[in-house]
């Protein structure tokens, strides 16, 4: 028995409206956690609403069922909501600042407010929080509580789940895939998932605009850092001579690890206000820091950071003097 659970577990059983939100530009872990929380409490006929800053992008919406509801927040529409709401969730976040727009309506809000999530250093804001870095994702986490709380895995949890835990571990080959996430998995397929068609609806529905994206993504490879350093970028221009969108760049950065020797791989991607980094790190790295540098974060292995109001050319070279930096002071 986890006893931050039971006090979670406490908080649903005694409350009746709570709303769930998560980071900007929510993934798989993001939306499957909030979806399977969403669902578990209103089978329990507790009223739970969704509220997120960013669209649910469309490579998610297969999880979604007609009676699903993910409101993009609006501040006329729903600050009574959140300011009226007994529990606030806020899923797959340790910087509160990560929910951007609904950041100041959490921090008024007198409702109690829940953390669930995996990334260390935590910001602490929370009355509660399930904070676990070693957990493979926050969707593991959702997963534990619902167990805890004896509810039965039906497909309806499942699926949100699955996404989650596939998405964040990348398809289950991350280091935090051990034998006790497969037996969770196994619960999950139990429950009527189906591996390969959650595989298609995520990784096999893309645009042939992305694959051109992607091209010129390959296009822009540097290897720097005597080997250890790749990166690539994306301008606003790339985006829109092949009519992507945000959502395309989605897992391009991951092939900066491919290559044999490379340590830390970036990824640029400019916005219309600023930019944002990606950074992977293969072995030694802690790329989280190395993020933090830039008012970013996240995991030891993959972090990221916006940088708004930035021009991306002329920030650049700065970042890749750090990242080299960090691949001098951390490699074995
Ligand atoms: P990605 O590169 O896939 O967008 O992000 C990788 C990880 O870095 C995310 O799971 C998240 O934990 C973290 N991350 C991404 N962007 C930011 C950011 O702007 N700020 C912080 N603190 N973390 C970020
Ligand atoms: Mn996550």
């Amino acid at each position: 028995m986890n006893s931050i659970i039971t006090n979670i577990i406490n908080e649903i059983k005694s409350k009746n409206n709570f709303i769930i939100t998560t980071h900007i530009n929510p993934d798989g872990d993001a939306i499957g956690s909030e979806l399977a929380l969403a669902r578990y409490l209103q089978s329990l006929g507790k009223n739970a609403t969704i509220i997120n800053h960013s669209p649910t992008p469309d490579y998610l919406m297969f999880m979604l069922n007609p009676n699903d509801n993910i409101l993009l927040f609006n501040p006329e529409q729903h600050s009574s909501l959140i300011k009226n709401s007994d529990v606030i969730f806020t899923l797959d976040i340790s910087q509160l600042s990560r929910t951007k727009s609904l950041e100041s309506f959490i921090r008024k809000s007198n409702a109690e407010k829940i953390i669930i999530d995996h990334h260390p250093t935590p910001e602490d804001y929370a009355e509660v929080s399930l904070v676990e870095t070693t957990s493979s994702s926050t969707g593991e986490l959702v997963y534990h509580l619902l167990k805890q709380a004896e509810a039965e895995i039906t497909l309806n949890v499942a699926l949100p789940l699955y996404v989650a835990i596939m998405t964040d571990t990348g398809s289950f080959k991350y280091e935090r895939t051990t034998a006790e996430l497969h037996r969770i998995i196994a619960e999950l397929l139990d429950a009527g998932v189906v591996p390969i068609k959650v595989h298609q609806a995520i990784y096999d529905q893309g645009s042939a605009n992305r694959i051109q994206l992607l091209g010129r993504a390959f296009n822009s490879l540097v290897i720097a850092g005597d080997g250890k350093l790749a990166y690539m970028k994306i301008s606003l221009n790339d985006l829109e001579e092949t009519s992507s969108n945000e959502e395309d760049v989605e897992g391009f950065v991951s092939y900066t690890l491919s290559i044999k020797g490379v340590e830390v791989g970036l990824f640029f991607f400019e916005l219309k206000n600023g930019f944002k980094i990606s950074f992977r790190s293969a072995t030694t790295v802690p790329v989280n820091k190395l993020a933090g540098e830039f008012n970013g974060g996240g995991h030891f292995f993959a972090a990221g950071a916006r940088l708004e109001d930035k021009d991306m050319e002329e920030t650049l070279p700065k970042v890749i003097e750090t990242a080299i930096k960090y691949i001098q002071e951390y490699q074995l």
